[in-house]
């Protein structure tokens, strides 16, 4: 399928030169509306953790099956692979992601999550969708039903993924690993949405053209010392101290090793140490998140790190044996890149279907996404592009108007986004993008 692979602007520029007209669209959506309500209510009901995605596969793979597409359930554990042939031209892929967070939910809203779970941590907790992959699952239903409907408008494969464990990490390269690209149709493009909580109205569309998320790693460090009375010191080698150290010469790194116009980010979100005032403890254990876009600059960062980590330890005077160890988490989120080209395409092209006050480009963020992998794994011939859409309902955006009260974020207990908006949104957008990249009579 290489040949319907865009090389340029002009070529992609053609290939997207078959508008969908807005209505048509739109008026099946809003006859599919209030039963993708019901399912947006029963899935948010009923939230299930990263890689325990069971009820929730199984339920939306059935809808699938019943719209004629071939479904694979358990790629990548709990993943769902749906593909639709329909004719020879590009392979496209949709994705959308099925886990919940351990956070106890306070929305109040009558469908509100009362579901518990006990994950690795061993400590029972609410389950919620509070990242709002509910909205995810359900607009892409929307658009599953759709791009069906209307298949006399596209020719092409359609490749629709449910993936599992965006928020643990993982899930991604579970699905790649375990032969989305070599069991199943390649795509030329992958697209993919998120709800946002945006001072923004809810349906508002933003894509950030080029690097869109960042690199995340987290860094385990151990500072090792050598313990003893508080009251004598000198008989001591106190990691408290030249762990602070580290910390403070860490600060350096984003500002006197990176270019001044390259985003960076090394945060200690923890730091242990230590029992009682009086003793010196033998050891200082650090957690950081480290933030990057491209390559280059994360293995300036990791590498720096673990040179600051052995520097300062040699500067208190520390012997070989016990130099900290630096440990960094297998599990990296990789930066998500959307191609350029395809950005600005879909800016246009979604501003003319939603009118331009409400589509827009958007400056990129330091958060982290997987769907990154799906480009990674073959960058030179996959196009992807994920774009925000706000889910910040009307009456917040009021309340922060009126008196500065500020937004919940994501992930925030008190996350209840303008569901609504944000599948009927999600739904034509994905649908009317993904006709518009395989065209009939385009191939
Ligand atoms: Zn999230
Ligand atoms: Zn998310």
């Amino acid at each position: 399928m290489s040949k319907f692979v865009p090389t340029s602007f002009a070529a992609l520029s053609m290939m997207l030169a078959a508008p969908v007209q807005a209505n048509e669209l739109r008026a099946d959506l809003e006859a599919d509306m209030p039963d993708l309500m019901e399912l947006y209510r029963d899935l948010h009901a009923n939230p299930e953790l990263s890689f325990e995605e069971h009820e929730t596969a199984a339920k939306l793979a059935k809808r699938m099956r019943d719209l004629g597409f071939e479904v694979t359930e358990g790629v990548g554990k709990t993943g769902v692979v749906s593909v639709m042939k329909n004719g020879e031209g590009p392979t496209v892929l949709l994705r959308a992601d099925m886990d919940a967070l351990p956070v106890v939910e306070q929305t109040g809203l009558p469908f509100a999550s009362k579901v518990t779970a006990t994950p690795a941590s061993g400590v029972t907790t609410g389950v919620m969708h509070a990242c709002g992959h509910d909205t995810h699952m359900t607009g892409f239903i929307g658009a599953a039903q759709l791009l069906v409907d209307h298949k006399d408008k596209w020719q092409g494969t359609l490749v629709m993924i449910l993936q599992p464990a965006e928020e643990a990490g993982g899930g991604a390269r579970a699905m790649l690993a375990d032969g989305l690209y070599t069991r199943f149709p390649k795509p030329n493009y992958a697209l993919a949405f998120h709800d946002a909580a945006a001072d923004k109205p809810a349906g508002t569309i933003g894509i950030s053209p080029g690097y869109a998320l960042a690199n995340v790693d987290s860094v385990n460090i151990t500072v090792k010392g050598i313990g003893g009375h508080g009251a004598y010191p000198h008989t001591t080698k106190d990691p408290i101290v030249l762990a602070s150290a580290i910390v403070m010469r860490l600060q350096t790194l984003v500002s006197r090793e990176m270019s001044p116009l390259d985003p960076g980010v090394v945060t200690v979100g923890s730091f242990l140490a230590g029992a009682k005032h009086n003793i010196i403890s033998d050891e200082a254990k650090l957690q950081l998140t480290v933030r990057s876009y491209s390559d280059a600059n994360r293995k300036l960062l990791l590498d720096g790190i673990a040179r600051i980590a052995r520097g300062e330890a040699i500067a208190a005077g520390l012997s070989d044996d016990l130099m900290p160890v630096v440990e960094v988490q297998e599990d990296f989120t990789p930066a998500t890149f959307n191609d350029p080209d395809l950005a600005e395409q879909l800016v246009a092209r979604f501003g003319d279907r939603f009118g331009e006050d409400r589509v827009g480009t958007l400056p990129p963020v330091m958060g982290g996404e997987d769907f990154s992998e799906y480009r990674r794994a073959d960058p030179d011939n996959i196009k992807s592009a994920i774009f925000w859409i706000s889910g910040t309902p009307q009456s917040m955006l009021d309340a922060l108007e009126k008196d500065g009260t500020p937004l919940p974020s994501l992930h925030s207990p008190f996350w209840a986004p303008d569901a609504e908006k944000v599948i009927a949104t999600g739904a034509e957008a994905l649908a009317s993008a993904a006709i518009d990249l395989m065209p009939r009579g385009g191939a």
